[in-house]
C-alpha cells in the first residue's frame, strides 16, 4: 500500500553519519561493521534507505534538516554558532538536491506537485509495477530553528522548499524551548511564527515543550501538525502529548504521527542499557499508541506515520520486529486484525497526511 513517513532525517544520516542511502540498509550496516565504527551508539545498526523505502511502498516522506545550535553552558551535542547550524542545514539542503539530480528524490511543495508524484506511485502500486525506478517524494521540513540566523531567513529556507518547521528539538533553543526544557515563547519565537503563518508554512508541534505549545496554538493561525509523536497516557514524559494536547490538535485538524523510537514507545526504557526484545517493544507497541490518540478524537482521522527511524538511533531502539524500514508495509494488516476498516488503513497509511497536505496547500 501506499505509505508516507512524516518525519525521516535523511539527510543528518548522509552528512553526519556518512551513509549512502541509495545502498540497501544491510550494505549499509555491513560496511560499518567492516570498518568497525563505533562513533555513533548505532553504528551497523541502520534501517533507512531509498531501496528500502521503494521495498515498503514508501513513496512520499517529510524529510529534516536539522542542526542545533548549543551555548557553552548545553551539554546536549550541536554546533558552536548559529551560523555554523545554517551552514549545516545548507549541505543537507544541497544533498537533497543532489539526490534530486541523481534520479532518486523528488522534492514537494505544492498541490499539483502532490497530486501527480503520489498519482504516479498509486498507479505504479495497483498494476503491480516496478517501483524500484521511482523516485521519493519529500517534503522538506525544518527539525528545531536554531539555525535560522533570523526569522527572515525563513523566507530563504521558503524560496528551497521549506514547508514545515518545529520551532524546537530538545533542550533550550534559539525561539522555543523543547523536550527536557520549559519556557514561553521568546520574542524571536513568536516573531518566527508571524513569519510562518505570512509564508504559509506548516507548524510542527512536535517537540515543543508545553509552555511553548499551547503559546504556539494561540498565536499560530495555520495548519498544525506533529510529525512524531507519541502518547502521554503510555509512556509518562514531557516529550510525549498529554490528552489535552492531543485534543487541542485534533480540533485544529492536526495529524499526529506515531514515532518508532523504543524509548517513547515502552515505559522505563534505560537508554543503552534496555533491548526492544526485554522490554517487549514491537510494532503493535506504535499501534498502541495510535490507538490511543484514535480513542481521544474519537475516530481515526488524525494518526499516520512518523517513525523517526535512524533519527539518531537505529535496531538497538526500535521495535524488535522490525528488520527495515520495509516492514511497515505489515501494518495494515496487524490494524485489520485490531478491526480498522479498510477506509481507516487507508488513512493511517497515507490518507490523513494527504488530506492534511492538501488543505494546507489549497
Ligand atoms: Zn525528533
Amino acid at each position: 500500500m501506499f505509505t508516507i513517513d512524516a518525519h525521516l532525517d535523511l539527510s543528518m544520516n548522509a552528512m553526519e553519519w556518512n551513509r549512502d542511502l541509495r545502498l540497501f540498509a544491510t550494505e549499509i550496516n555491513a560496511r560499518e561493521r567492516a570498518r568497525g565504527l563505533t562513533d555513533k551508539p548505532d553504528r551497523g545498526n541502520a534501517v533507512v534507505s531509498f531501496p528500502d523505502l521503494r521495498r515498503g511502498g514508501i513513496g512520499l516522506v517529510v524529510a529534516t534538516q536539522i542542526a542545533r545550535f548549543v551555548a557553552p553552558d548545553n551539554p546536549l551535542p550541536g554546533w558552536n554558532s548559529p551560523e555554523q547550524a545554517w551552514s549545516q542545514t545548507q549541505a543537507q539542503r544541497h544533498w537533497y538536491r543532489t539526490m534530486e539530480e541523481a534520479g532518486e528524490l523528488v522534492q514537494i511543495v505544492d498541490k499539483a506537485g502532490l497530486d501527480a508524484h503520489v498519482a504516479r506511485w498509486q498507479q505504479t502500486l495497483a498494476t503491480g509495477g516496478d517501483t524500484s525506478r521511482l523516485p521519493i517524494g519529500y517534503i522538506l521540513s525544518l527539525e528545531g530553528a536554531d539555525s535560522l540566523l533570523t526569522p527572515a531567513h525563513l523566507e530563504r529556507a521558503h524560496g528551497s522548499g521549506l514547508r514545515a518547521l518545529g520551532p524546537a528539538h530538545y533542550g533550550p533553543g534559539r525561539y522555543a524551548h523543547g523536550t527536557d526544557a520549559s519556557a514561553p515563547l521568546n520574542a524571536a519565537g513568536r516573531e518566527l511564527l508571524a513569519e510562518m503563518d505570512r509564508l504559509g508554512l506548516i507548524l510542527d508541534a512536535t517537540h515543543l515543550c508545553d509552555a511553548a505549545f499551547w503559546e504556539a496554538l494561540d498565536l499560530f493561525a495555520g495548519p498544525v501538525w506533529a510529525s512524531h509523536n507519541n502518547c502521554r497516557a503510555l509512556v509518562d514524559h514531557n516529550r510525549q502529548f498529554s490528552d489535552e494536547m492531543i485534543k487541542a490538535l485534533v480540533d485544529r485538524g492536526a495529524v499526529i504521527g506515531g514515532a518508532l523510537d523504543a524509548w517513547m514507545m515502552v515505559p522505563g526504557w534505560v537508554r543503552g542499557q534496555s533491548t526492544p526484545k526485554d522490554m517487549q517493544c514491537d510494532l503493535e507497541v506504535m499501534l498502541d499508541h495510535l490507538d490511543h490518540v484514535c480513542q481521544v478524537a474519537g475516530n481515526a482521522d488524525h494518526i499516520g506515520i512518523g517513525s523517526d527511524l535512524d533519527g539518531a538511533f537505529g535496531r538497538e531502539q526500535a521495535p524488535h520486529d522490525l528488520e527495515t524500514i520495509a516492514d511497515l508495509a505489515r501494518l495494515p494488516a496487524m490494524l485489520a486484525r485490531r478491526g480498522y476498516s479498510a477506509a481507516d488503513i487507508e488513512k493511517v497509511m497515507h490518507g490523513n497526511w494527504l488530506r492534511f497536505l492538501r488543505s494546507a496547500w489549497a
